[in-house]
């Protein structure tokens, strides 16, 4: 038994088998005498048979679960790919000429197609090599007689250990079966935790060593609360660990019994609680969890979860769609949010030296008008259906939100021209995430029908941390002092133009942080749906007062550990059922 730390990305427990995620495989030249060439030849046929069964396989279990056969169609692709002439004749070519092994033949096969596609200028045919390459290690892995790696065929109960996992990855393992995630690198505010959160998978990011420590089939725990993976645990620790995750459970149940309470202080003051909402499927859970509205609807998970670019009227079915499962609840619709983490098959973003201070964001939404003006399109439209608005992330200045603000306006003259039911007058808002715009978010709040405070990222910027980087985790501190005064800045910029400020960065949805937020002034809060129960059971055990006092002498002090203990010392003397993960020492 072994015991690592991490960061905890996703909170809950998880037990299971590991099932290790494998990069590139590597495989080294083997020579063979010529009586074996046949022999090596008909391995071959039967990886590439064996490949294709796998695939036909899965390809039946997507037909079971999709409605727009997206998945299937690149499943099908990925099947003709195995009888390409490129890899499979180059690679029979290869075994017999040189007299070499299976493995090395498609290697080989497989950097010659890679340097073709290589020196295509299109994006998005050079982006396409990345499915050969999915196909050709599935391949080698199947000649190497490896165990299975494959996200789709996780099997049911697993627990992920991978180096880094993109955002759309983890949704497929979630939907697949998965129950926990570990990996190497990672942060607790990148978009793949977020994802975790969504589906309600314990995360352990930023694990050093994982890799190197695991093997699939290998008892693991995950504890996303503390950030702790323990390998191969023994029988006592395993109980220890059940005990705690259904003392959890028996919490999360007790709490959702607060569904139709009102989220009010026992002083009288009301507090709107909402959902951010990354995947469909998870609108349903948050109005199960007593949600008030959408705060924040992540768009361009709708991007990531395919290869091509999806159109004004996938848009637009799938806004009506959301729309229709919130029931008459408002959702918030953030534009495109692409670039820095979440890079999208469909379209060649350029990542710079410094992905999250480049092409990203609204940023990218101005680079692709074309982009831009589609999804607005289905956005405004989506409006005339049911009660929405419309969000710009990561402004930074006013030229920023006006120039996105003239572009809606043009959307909307095309959309009257073109006769299509539109409403005009949906609510824009900006989100407060770069501590540019926190400075101004007077000048902001003027020029817009509402603000809202993405933390995670305002606090990346804020102390120039990169939110995925491992070895930065440390610097995040939504308590630190330069966030409470940017926090009470936004809010008071606000307040100056009669602007409602919400906040819907993952700050927002920790009950640790509910008394201080409130005592700042914030009145509006978005989180992952699960959050919920908690926070409004802080909220309706507390009063604005003694939220008011603990903001103003956490605004007198000068470092993140000094709010911090206060903080902390306050809350979970106030809130020990909320704050409670089933071991009692959390808090030292
Ligand atoms: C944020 O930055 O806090 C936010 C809500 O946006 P995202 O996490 O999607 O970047
Ligand atoms: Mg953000």
């Amino acid at each position: 038994m072994e015991r690592l730390t991490g960061v905890s990305a996703s909170p809950g427990i998880a037990t299971g088998m590991a099932h290790v995620l494998g990069s590139r495989v590597e495989v080294h030249e083997r020579r063979i005498a010529s009586d074996t060439v046949d022999g090596e030849l008909r391995r071959l046929d039967a990886a590439l048979a064996h490949t294709d069964g796998q695939l036909a396989r899965i390809q039946q279990q997507i037909a079971e679960r999709e409605h727009d056969g997206h998945q299937y169609r690149i499943l099908e692709a990925h099947r003709l790919m195995l009888q390409d002439e490129h890899l499979v004749e180059v690679a029979r070519g290869i075994i017999r000429d040189q007299q070499t092994g299976a493995e090395w033949a498609v290697r080989k096969a497989l950097d010659q197609i890679q340097v073709v596609f290589d020196r295509i200028e299109d994006p998005y045919f050079r982006d396409r090599s990345s499915d050969i390459a999915v196909v050709g290690e599935r391949l080698l892995r199947n000649l190497m007689g490896m165990v299975e790696t494959d996200p789709d065929e996780a099997p049911q109960g697993s627990i992920i250990v991978a180096h880094d996992l993109s955002p759309s990855e983890i949704a497929q393992l979630g939907r697949a079966g998965a129950v926990g995630v570990c990996s190497d690198a990672g942060g607790r505010t990148s978009h793949t935790a977020i994802v975790a959160r969504a589906l309600g998978m314990p995360y352990v990011a930023g694990v050093e060593g994982l890799g190197h420590k695991t093997w699939s089939g290998m008892r693991l725990v995950v504890d996303g609360t503390r950030g702790e993976v323990i390998l191969d645990p023994d029988d006592a620790a395993l109980n220890h660990y059940r005990e705690r995750a259904d003392h959890q459970r028996a919490r999360a149940r007790r709490l959702t019994a607060l569904r139709d309470a009102p989220a009010e202080t026992k002083d009288g003051v009301r507090v709107h609680l909402a959902a951010n909402i990354e995947l469909m499927e998870e609108i349903a859970a948050a109005v199960e969890m007593g949600t008030e509205s959408v705060g924040l609807f992540r768009t361009e998970f709708l991007y990531l979860e395919r290869s091509d670019l999806p159109t004004e009227e996938d848009q637009y079915a799938h806004a009506v769609a959301a729309l229709k499962s919130a029931a008459g609840r408002t959702i918030t619709f953030r534009t495109l949010d692409l670039g820095g983490d979440k890079m999208p098959a469909a379209v060649r973003i350029p990542s710079g030296q410094n992905p999250s201070l480049g092409l990203r964001s609204i940023r990218y939404s101005f680079h692709r008008t074309d982009i831009f003006r589609t999804q607005l399109r289905a956005l405004f439209r989506a409006a005339s259906v049911g009660p929405s608005r419309i969000l710009f992330p990561l402004i930074s200045g006013v030229a920023e939100l006006r120039m996105a603000r003239a572009i809606c306006q043009e959307v909307c003259a095309e959309l009257r021209r073109d006769g299509l039911a539109h409403d005009p007058n949906t609510p824009l808002g900006a989100m407060v995430e770069t501590p540019s715009a926190a400075m101004i978010a007077d000048l902001l709040a003027e020029e817009c029908d509402f603000l809202s405070i993405g933390t995670n990222d305002l606090i990346q910027y804020s102390l120039a941390a990169d939110r995925e980087n491992e070895h930065v985790g440390y610097l995040y501190h939504p308590l630190h002092p330069s966030i409470m005064r940017s926090l009470r800045q936004i809010v008071l910029g606000a307040a100056r133009h009669g602007r409602e400020v919400a906040m819907c960065g993952d700050m927002a949805g920790d009950p640790l942080f509910v008394l201080v937020l409130m005592g700042l002034g914030l009145r509006n809060l978005s989180m992952a749906p699960r959050q919920i129960p908690l926070v409004k059971s802080v909220i309706r055990a507390s009063t604005l007062g003694e939220a008011e006092k603990l903001a103003n002498t956490a605004l007198t002090l000068r470092t993140e550990s000094e709010v911090e203990d206060l903080v902390y010392n306050v809350m979970y003397d106030r809130f020990p059922i909320e704050l409670d993960d089933g071991q009692s020492d959390r808090k030292d």
